[in-house]
């Protein structure tokens, strides 16, 4: 049986599939079974920063699989003790511990528990159109009825308000809010920047009334949006949540916390959290963006992107958005057919919503790439 057939037989079928097989990756670039080349604009969905194939990372997991492969967090470590500095390190504001998981969905799930053990309130805010991960308690988080309904009851607690709207926010909190939850960029929800005087009067009236603020970065996080976190672009959160492109592409999730978060000893742990392979990763992962200067890359390519993605005159384009190498290119249609075509034109984009492609470029893209990159968009978009 082929790759398909196999896969078709054997898995769940939980994720719409694109009809291709890939089978390798360097840099920005991905290969499939055909030997067909493909620029990357989807990075696995905001997971492969630094791109494919990278050797200091290859040979760091490597290395520490070989040494000590797992620690369960019972033992101390000196691979995750220098990632945990790292980190905070990293952060911004009073950030000062890390929590660690495997993915994103678990971090923010952490930072629900950690939200209600520091608050002892139950009640947590999120935004419409917010994607915060699809486990039991970041569903009910996660806006979307297609993704809940299926799974009712959710977990109690919960309100959605509209994202960038102050006044609805503040409406909805009350003695019982324990804490607001939200991107600083909305990725799923259709790449929707962050106003910074939203954030700053939710960081005003989270620290007057007791209720903390959490960003969940899992998607903007390690330079994708032209500085290490978004956050550093609006205000410093109580907890910060991390995953997807944090261990170079390896499994791996975060909550960094500062003093206000609160949790008894043995509440809440995790098996494969902190583990010396994924540390590894983390750290060589790192390190590859400090040297190849790939935040300052996002950020100046990411300019560059839009701006010539804003040349493209054409009627069907409603809005180009983003930060640094997030972008969106919002239709006055459905964009899901033009994704497909930019695949016959060796692209692979990502839809963020119904009308929306999103482009999420490994920080490694060059300008020749982008302009291909264009190309193969204005094309598409003039058939
Ligand atoms: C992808 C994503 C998640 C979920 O991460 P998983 O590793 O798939 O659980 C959560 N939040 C945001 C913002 C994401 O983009």
């Amino acid at each position: 049986m082929s790759t398909k057939e196999l896969e078709q037989k054997y898995e769940l079928a939980v994720y719409p599939r694109r009809d291709i097989v890939l089978a390798g990756g360097q840099g920005a670039r991905l290969f499939d079974d055909q030997g067909r080349e493909y620029i990357d604009c989807a990075s696995n969905v905001g997971v492969s920063n630094i791109g494919h194939g990278n050797e200091t990372v290859a040979k760091a997991v490597y290395e520490q699989y070989l040494t000590l492969g797992n620690c369960y967090s019972m033992f101390y470590n000196p691979v995750r003790a220098r990632l945990a500095e790292k980190l905070v390190n990293l952060a911004p504001g009073s950030l000062n511990r890390v929590f660690f998981c495997n993915s994103g969905a678990e971090a923010n799930e952490a930072a629900l528990k950690f939200a209600r053990s520091s608050t002892g309130k139950p009640e947590i805010i999120a935004c419409m159109r917010g994607f915060h991960g699809k486990t039991m308690g970041a569903l009910a988080a996660t806006w979307g009825p297609e993704y809940q309904k299926p799974f009712a009851p959710m977990l109690p607690g919960l309100k959605h308000v509209p994202y960038n709207n102050f006044d609805k926010l503040e409406a909805a909190v009350g003695e019982q809010t324990a804490a607001v939850l939200l991107e600083p960029v909305q990725g799923e929800g259709g790449v929707r920047v962050g106003d910074r005087q939203y954030f700053q009067k939710i960081r005003d009236l989270c620290s007057d009334r007791h209720i903390l603020l959490i960003m969940d970065e899992v998607q903007t996080g390690f330079g994708r949006t032209g500085t290490m976190f978004a956050c550093e672009q609006l205000v410093p959160p109580d907890m910060l949540c991390l995953a997807k492109s944090m261990a170079g592409g390896l499994p791996m999730g975060a909550v960094l916390c500062n003093d206000r978060v609160s949790v008894p000893l043995k509440s809440h742990t995790s098996t494969f959290g902190g583990n010396p392979t994924a540390c590894a990763a983390a750290l060589a992962s790192i390190d590859v963006i400090e040297r190849q200067n790939l935040v300052l890359n996002a950020k100046t390519l990411g300019d560059y992107f839009q701006e010539q993605l804003r040349r493209i005159e054409i009627q069907k384009i409603r809005e180009i958005r983003g930060l640094g190498l997030m972008i969106g290119v919002e239709l006055k249609e459905k964009a899901g057919p033009y994704v497909h075509k930019l695949m016959d034109k060796r692209v692979i984009a990502l839809l963020a919503g119904a009308t929306v492609i999103r482009l999420l470029p490994p920080l490694v893209i060059s300008r020749e790439e982008i302009d291909t990159v264009v190309k193969a968009l204005k094309e598409v978009l003039a058939e």
